[in-house]
């Protein structure tokens, strides 16, 4: 392996003229690429559009053709159950990419991003993925639009809100809530691209401890009907006290899951944070650099870019003495108590009961999927540990303690978002939440307490029989390619 040659616009154009021809079009739905620094370009098949960034981040659109394929960037769009539903999977004129213009500029200042990211049309299923039916990571809003909705000391009470923001917004929003301040000019973490979300927060300051859980792969409309039909009574309570945004925290490109963990909990984009996807190829040296899997999660915070600051670094930056605590999640740099930390010392967690002493999971899914199953004794896992923690007598709970939950990924993406499958795997989160907060209560300090649920993307049902592969249609065109973590393509 050596360092990847820079890529010629003989070899770029010939492969959009690939990616873009009419074969491709029922699941490539665009493909951006920067063919020069704060340039950036995006085509379809039915058009292009190129637009560049100034100095100070303001990004310009300079010439379309045809149809621009980031034409309508509506954040509103699908944002309840019915309508998202009546339009499955929305083809690009019906569909929408807030904030698409930033979505690519900041991919593109990783010095690792690929020649051409390709986003795969709503309807893509990948069938050398297990044919899943639900699916996420391109930037069409049903897969970016994550859950968000948070209740508790010195949150807003607006129910479910017509109101939206971005996964970059939590950790500003966050500690705020805690109430830190950043001099005039400054920001909240060391590098920041999100914002406070202002209407989520009543009286900065008020909560003395915040603690977020994150359901991977939670689709938004979903988990609100759910919650409103009394399937996810925690998840109501939170709704009912708190604050749901309709239109959900938008992932950032690409939308899958370590990328937006980290994004979630540092306040920046993949392009700054440095885990630019679950996989891609490190230039410098030519290799593949793997992030999300079992093998890599423990150690995968090597590529987090330094100077950046996670949300358990500036906590306890912005207060003396506060403790942080992170479950079950990859992105842990700077807490004080941590799982992957345990792991990274040899110190594995006590194993969780098989699947016929395992609580909260349903009978009829965690015995016959592999999958189902794993998700559920890992999440049963964050439970004993996040009742380990708080539980230790005589000490202060943690000002900080973010638990990810990863069985409504596994389940969305089997079952599809509609499921029943899905619907279970939202109910035994759900419960596993409430045993938390049962802790909570024990220890006395729930009327301090913030709470928050997010996740790291969207997730959409796609067309069984929209399948297909661009790489193997490249390939037999003669034109050689590195495709890494599903749609970052190196012209090697
Ligand atoms: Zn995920």
């Amino acid at each position: 392996m050596s360092a990847l040659p820079p890529l010629t616009s003989e070899r770029r154009e010939r492969a959009l003229e690939v990616l873009l021809g009419p074969d491709l079009e029922p699941i490539v739905d665009m493909v951006g690429w920067s063919p020069a620094p704060d340039t950036y370009e995006v085509g379809s098949a039915d058009g292009s559009a190129r637009f560049t960034r100034a100095p100070g981040g303001e990004l310009t659109v300079e010439s379309v053709d045809g149809q621009n394929p980031l034409a309508v960037q509506d954040p509103t769009r699908f944002g309840d159950l019915e309508s998202e539903r009546k339009t499955p999977h929305p083809r690009r004129h019906e569909n929408s990419y807030p904030n698409g213009y930033a979505q690519f500029a900041q991919l593109f200042d990783h010095p690792s991003a690929p020649d051409l990211c390709v986003i795969h049309s709503a309807s893509h299923n990948w069938e050398d993925q297990g044919g899943h039916l639900g699916e996420h990571g391109s930037l069409g809003i049903v897969q970016a639009r994550a859950p968000f909705i948070a209740a508790g000391a010195g949150v807003a009470s607006l129910g479910l809100a017509d109101i939206g923001c971005r996964l970059i917004d939590v950790s500003p929003t966050v500690l705020t809530i805690l109430g830190a301040k950043s001099e005039a000019g400054a920001t909240m973490l060391s590098h920041q691209d999100g914002e406070v979300f202002e209407p989520l927060i009543a009286e900065p300051g008020r909560a003395r401890h915040v603690i977020g859980f994150l359901f991977d792969g939670a689709n938004p409309n979903v988990l609100h009907d759910l919650a409103m039909r009394g399937a996810a009574p925690n998840v109501a309570r939170l709704m009912a006290e708190g604050t749901a945004c309709r239109y959900g925290a938008l992932a950032s490109l690409p939308t899958v899951t370590l990328a937006n963990h980290t994004a979630i909990l540092t306040g920046s984009h993949p392009g700054h944070h440095g885990i630019l996807h679950n996989a891609w190829v490190d230039r410098a040296s030519g290799q593949q650099v793997i992030t999300n899997s079992p093998a890599t999660w423990a150690t995968s915070m090597q590529w987090l870019n330094p100077g950046i600051e996670t949300l358990h670094h500036a906590i306890k930056r912005h207060f003396p003495g506060a403790k942080t605590v992170s479950i079950n999640e990859p992105c842990d740099s700077g807490a004080d108590y941590s799982t992957f930390e345990l792991v990274r010392n040899g110190q594995l967690p006590e194993p969780p009961p098989g699947p016929d002493d395992l609580p909260d999971a349903t009978e009829r899914f965690v015995r016959p999927s592999k999958d189902y199953r794993w998700a559920s004794r890992a999440d049963h896992t964050a439970v004993t540990q996040f009742c380990s923690v708080w539980g230790e007598s005589g000490s202060t709970p943690p000002t900080f303690t973010w638990v990810n939950f990863t069985l409504t990924d596994s389940a969305f993406h089997q079952g599809g978002p509609y499921s029943e499958m899905a619907a279970a795997s939202v109910a035994d989160t759900d419960a596993r939440v409430g045993r938390i907060f049962e802790q909570v209560e024990r220890a006395g300090v729930w009327d301090d307490c913030a709470f928050f649920i997010v996740a790291d993307h969207g997730m959409e049902e796609s067309d069984p029989e929209v399948r297909g592969d661009w790489d193997a249609v490249l390939r037999d065109s003669g034109v050689a390619v590195r495709d890494e973590g599903y749609g970052f393509l190196y012209l090697p």
